[in-house]
């Protein structure tokens, strides 16, 4: 191709997968590109099926379902839903501890520093004055309450300061997007491939698949699951292998009946040698440990989890296997992957479906044509990287910063090396209670604040500014505190405002 000249269109797409990851991009790509323009296939093999989990989400979710036009009460009701305002972590920095990671901010715009920092002076002050950080969220102090309503539009109002994601079914999420992106012109293909053929110049050619026929496309999305088919299987292009830094590597998943009202939060249950996930949904309970074979054995970890389970089982008990970490380039000449292609961090934020969001927004952000601009790729890779990295950080706060040594996982990761990237936050926020975020953060202040405190991470002094204005806030913080309490007060209980809005038609259980 010579300066100047247009380089050619992507006219066929193929995304080899149908799990949530291959139907959020089918969907997404469908709604963004012109139908006449590209041909979107989708490659999905029931043989093979999908990984079945996926349960819990955090907001951006409601961003991804506004791209696709959906109305939020159709898809709770479709995917039997449930509201998430939070999670809480048990036993995580101390054996019978708790706390919540709740989401949206704390407290309100007070001052030039973060609210936190308020609350820390006055608490250390005068504790009782102080109360816990928790009692300025709204989203914790609802969950702690079994409360949810959407947010007020009018900022004055505290109901404003609520954040909310989702609890649902990962297999009728796959299905209510199948139908949409269906509808907006995906074409979905039953097959499964056995060989990926590549072309003179390294690219994919196309798929082979068991009945003989062959697929080929101008792009693949590769969203095969853990195998990579394409990224890994045809490419080969090498794997970052984060078990020193979390090294959980296997879950055991049983869904339940679902026993008493549903809870507005995920529940993580630490126990010997990893942590027991509780979702509630509408019409059961997604239930399941995840832990480090190292440390346990998968016979050990089913049986301590149905030792936990409230509720009769839906079905066998699945065991999973996994390795913590992201493909060295997700795009690799003419493949991307999304989902667990591209890697996985494990579920203990629930932040795996927002990498696939982040993936799609990315994709069509640099939306390739058929010369695949090197520097476009570079820049895509980097980015996902330092989004990997960064969430990696987040999730490794929660087991390196504990006082557990009750077993010899947890003493393992109190003792492991972390991050630097880790070790440079802890000690700024150990020295004033600070914390900055930087360029692709997804976790911001307020949730590595609730998480560092909860985890027992707390600073040695406050900080000086919030010392010059105390006597301003030492008088505010009750107001607000008193206006969060009044506030939840006048919430629905989570399990009325889905029945009076979103609740799946008793058919469908
Ligand atoms: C234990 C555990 C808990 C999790 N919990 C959460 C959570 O709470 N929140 C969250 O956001 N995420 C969670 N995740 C991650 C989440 O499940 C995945 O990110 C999400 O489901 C996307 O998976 P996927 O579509 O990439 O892969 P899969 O679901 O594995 O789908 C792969 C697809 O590829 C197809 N395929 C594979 N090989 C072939 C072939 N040869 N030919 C044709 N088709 C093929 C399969 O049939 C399937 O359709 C969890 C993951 C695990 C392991």
């Amino acid at each position: 191709m010579t300066e100047g000249q247009q380089a050619k269109p992507v006219r066929k797409i193929l995304i080899v997968g149908g799990g949530s990851a291959g139907w959020m991009t089918a969907a997404a790509l469908a709604r963004s590109l012109p139908r006449e323009q590209c041909r979107i296939t989708l490659l999905e093999s029931d043989e093979i099926g999908t990984v079945g989990v996926g349960e819990a989400t955090i907001p951006p979710i409601r961003q991804f379902n506004t791209l696709l036009g959906v109305d939020e009460n159709d898809f709770v009701r479709a995917t039997q839903a449930t509201f998430k305002l939070g999670i809480a972590f048990e036993n995580w920095s101390a054996l019978g501890s708790r706390y919540l990671h709740p989401f949206g901010r704390f407290g309100a715009d007070i001052g030039p520093l973060p609210f936190p920092s308020y609350w820390h002076a006055l608490a250390r002050a005068n504790p009782a004055a102080a109360g816990s950080l928790s009692e300025y969220s709204l989203p914790a102090m609802a969950a702690a309450s079994g409360k949810f309503c959407r947010p007020s539009p009018d900022p004055r109002n505290t109901l404003n300061n609520i954040s909310y994601a989702f609890h649902f079914d990962a297999g009728r999420y796959a299905r209510f997007l199948r139908g949409r992106a269906e509808d907006d012109g995906v074409v979905r293909i039953e097959g499964r491939v056995v060989e990926v053929p590549i072309d003179a110049s390294g690219d994919v050619a196309g798929v082979m698949l068991a009945d003989g026929r062959r697929i080929d496309a101008d792009f693949f999305v590769d969203c095969s699951g853990f195998r990579g088919m394409l990224i890994e299987g045809a490419l080969g292009t090498g794997y970052d292998d984060w078990r020193h830094w979390l090294p959980c590597d296997r879950a055991v998943a049983l869904p339940t009946e679902r026993v008493g009202s549903p809870l507005p939060y995920t529940r993580s249950i630490a126990g010997s040698a990893g942590w027991q996930w509780r979702i509630p949904l509408q019409h059961r309970s997604g239930n399941g440990h995840v832990f480090c074979s190292e440390f346990l054995g998968a016979d050990q970890a089913e049986a301590e989890l149905r030792a936990g389970v409230e509720g009769k089982p839906l079905a066998d008990a699945r065991l999973l296997r996994f390795t913590t970490g992201k493909r060295k380039k997700v795009w690799n000449r003419n493949v991307l992957a999304v989902g667990l292609a591209a890697g996985f961090l494990e579920p203990l934020e629930s932040t795996s479906l927002h990498l696939v969001q982040s993936a799609i927004t990315r994709l069509l952000a640099l939306f390739p044509d058929r010369s695949f601009a090197q520097p476009d790729i570079d820049y895509y890779n980097a980015t996902t990287a330092t989004e990997y990295e960064r969430i990696r950080d987040f999730l490794v706060l929660h087991y390196h910063a504990t006082t557990r040594d009750d077993s010899p996982f947890w003493r393992h990761c109190a003792e492991m090396p972390i991050p630097d990237t880790l070790a440079e936050r802890l000690a700024l926020y150990r020295s004033r209670g600070r914390f900055f975020p930087v360029a692709l953060d997804l976790f911001l202040e307020p949730s590595w604040v609730a998480v560092m405190e909860g985890q027992g991470v707390t600073p040695g002094q406050s900080d000086p500014m919030a010392g010059l204005q105390f006597d301003t806030m030492a008088a505010l913080l009750p107001r607000i505190r008193g206006a969060v309490a009044q506030a939840v007060k006048a919430m629905p209980t989570h399990a009325d405002f889905i029945r009076t809005t979103c609740a799946a038609p008793a058919a469908d259980r």
